[in-house]
């Protein structure tokens, strides 16, 4: 008689077959490759060179902005660090002004106190564990006080050139609104968006979608008769099915940005 005990119990030969009778985890996007690559096309169009709207001066200094910015507008944090950058751009320079006179220069963003701290301790971790350079690896990156994934990931894109995906509230919004990479986490909508972006596409696919949401893909209303994908767009939100004409758009205006 069978011993029950061993009735549940998968032999491996035949879950072995299961695992390769399984397909491999589809693509989650409502986008053909075609539409894909012709949503990125288009947006290279309009933006061939697009950038951060953060002013910085170096690596340090954009680590610090991108630290500042979180919950405040990139409008917002320029006007502070303008000042602030002029006479604190290395991590020394940070550490001779001190925690008290960089929360005068901050304090008009959101959480500046707490902002203060982190960039104050950064910029000692910096000198006591990177020699005072900013490091080129996430997994470093993220060790530094107020860096989470997603600054890391911006850091590494504008200041290091490499290909990431900075999941800010524009990007989450979009991937989900018009279901391109939909997620329930920032870390699921990035996990799946370097995934389903046509790999020429993705070094400024990060600034193209901020931009988008930004300008036109927005929050409240998407302006969706100004969207130059609005033909392809598959957002139940949709307004409009004409895509605007397609013309590469006027130099961005650093100042401009109002969400
Ligand atoms: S058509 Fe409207 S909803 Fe779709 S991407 Fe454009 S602005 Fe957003």
């Amino acid at each position: 008689m069978a011993n029950p005990k061993l009735k549940s119990v998968t032999r491996p030969s035949q879950n072995s077959n299961v695992i390769a009778r399984r397909k491999p985890a589809a693509v989650k996007t409502a986008y053909s490759l075609a539409e894909r690559e012709e949503i990125f096309r288009r947006f290279s169009v309009q933006r061939p060179e697009p950038r951060g709207e953060l002013e910085h001066t170096n690596p340090f200094t954009l680590v610090v902005a991108v630290a500042l910015s979180a919950q405040a507008t990139d409008v917002g944090v320029n006007k502070a660090t303008r000042a602030l950058f002029q006479i604190a751009d290395t991590p020394e320079k940070m550490l001779d002004l001190g925690e008290e006179r960089l929360r005068d220069h901050i304090r008009t963003i959101g959480l500046y106190r707490n902002k203060a701290k982190n960039v104050i301790a950064l910029s000692q971790m910096l000198i006591d564990d990177f020699a005072g350079k900013v490091p080129e690896t996430r997994d470093e990156l993220v060790k530094l006080p107020g860096v989470g994934r997603k600054t890391a990931n911006v850091v590494l894109s504008m200041a290091f050139g490499q290909a990431t995906m900075a999941v800010d509230t524009h990007i989450f919004r979009i991937a989900n609104r018009i279901k391109l990479a939909p997620g329930k986490t920032p870390d699921e909508v990035e996990a799946r968006l370097m995934k389903v972006i046509p790999q020429h596409y993705l070094y400024h696919a990060h600034h193209w979608l901020i931009l988008h949401g930004r300008y036109t893909c927005k929050a409240r209303r998407p302006e969706c008769e100004r969207c130059v994908i609005a033909d392809l767009c598959k957002s139940p939100e949709k307004s409009w099915d004409v895509p605007a004409p397609l013309v590469e758009l006027p130099p961005q205006v650093i100042g401009e940005a109002v969400e």
